[in-house]
């Protein structure tokens, strides 16, 4: 393995650490950080450090041209003595894909493992574990370059954080189609976990939060009929008992989550169609009962299933069951894997390394 510096602060800051009873979803932040930087085009030694403010100089690109890129996992202990990791893999490539379309160098996957290994081995004690409890690993880079210049930056910093959360909104969801703005453009960054994109949707959530929904759902930014996505969540849908979500565009961001419902699915014999969905067509299938199901997925929410579909007119059409039977048993069968009680039958779960452990 790649060799570490752990800062001296670090025991100290384990040790003072308390786990408060109430944890909710990426707020509480883990006492330990991960960095490695990057300049003079190589990666330099890692550290692990206490969780803490990071000077950065404030022409670094990042703050000026939004050259930042991020992943979010998950480490899971319940029903486990060891923590274990939810697909890492899936995750360090889909970061090297962001990064190439930013013009930010590969993470290579000694450090992206060791980054969120170490950080999960040091913070095994703060892993809640009742179920659907877990550690959120927010893995994320940026160019630190200090120059207004418009390029791609030459230095940056790969850091992970963690957080000891619940699952992220955990009710059923109602949701508004969108029908004006855009979250991603035809040959942006839509399938890129890039942090611009969260800065584009923020108006139409706020608008949509205001109107008394959770959400708002992205139709295709050129041709505004096809269901994309949730702002960070990808959208299914249940049909006289097959599973129904829109085939990646180009501008889907492809989730580890929706992948792995997918195999899941016809693993238990669950048709599944990957096709585009036309935005009134479903909403006429709704109607007419034909949908019965809807729900959203995601790392940090699991399956969220989705009550009620809000047009822009004001109609609202609202599912029978929530959560239906299709979204309790996918998200059963995953957590099932997830919290180490039904068999890893597709080898999903990652084991963290003794060498990790302090
Ligand atoms: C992260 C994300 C998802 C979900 O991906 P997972 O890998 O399942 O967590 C979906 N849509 C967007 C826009 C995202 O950023």
């Amino acid at each position: 393995m790649r060799s570490i510096h752990v800062d001296t602060g670090v025991a100290d800051a384990l040790a003072a650490f308390e786990m408060p009873q109430r944890l909710g979803f990426g707020v509480l932040m883990a006492p330990v950080m991960y960095r490695c930087q990057y300049q003079d085009g190589r990666w330099w030694d890692a550290e692990l450090m206490p969780y803490g403010p990071l000077q950065i100089d404030p022409a670094a690109k990042v703050l000026h041209y939004a050259q930042e890129i991020f992943e979010g996992l998950k480490a899971y202990r319940v029903d486990r003595d060891r923590a274990a990791l939810f697909r890492p893999q899936m995750n360090w490539e889909r970061m090297n894909l962001s990064a190439r379309r930013l013009c930010m160098p590969d993470i290579p996957r000694d450090i992206f493992m060791q980054a969120v290994q170490t950080v999960t081995a040091y913070c095994e004690d703060f892993i809640p574990r009742n179920s659907g409890q877990s550690l959120y690993l927010r893995p994320f880079m940026f160019g630190t370059q200090p120059d207004l210049s418009v390029a791609a930056a030459n230095s940056y910093s790969f850091l992970v954080i963690a957080s000891p959360s619940e699952v992220y909104h955990s009710g059923s969801m109602r949701v508004l189609v969108e029908r004006n703005d855009s979250r991603a453009a035809v040959g942006g960054t839509g399938a890129e976990k890039v942090g611009g994109n969260y800065a584009a949707s923020l108006q139409s959530v706020q608008a949509t939060l205001a109107k008394g929904f959770d959400q708002t759902l992205w139709l295709h930014p050129s041709d505004r009929r096809h269901i994309e996505e949730l702002s960070g969540m990808n959208f299914f849908a249940v049909m006289e008992g097959e599973l129904h979500t829109p085939a990646l565009s180009g501008s889907i961001l492809p989730g580890v989550t929706r992948d792995s419902l997918i195999q899941l699915a016809r693993a238990l014999d669950i048709t599944v169609h990957e096709r585009p969905m036309d935005i009134d067509d479903l909403l006429a299938l709704i109607k007419s009962g034909t949908c019965t199901e809807a729900f959203a997925c995601g790392t940090a929410t699991i399956v969220s299933p989705i009550s009620v579909l809000g047009d822009a007119d004001g109609q609202v059409y609202e599912l029978p069951d929530t959560p239906g039977p299709v979204a309790r048993q996918l998200r059963q069968a995953l957590l099932d894997i997830q919290e180490g009680r039904g068999s890893d039958r597709f080898d999903w779960m990652s084991p963290i390394p003794p060498e990790c452990y302090p």
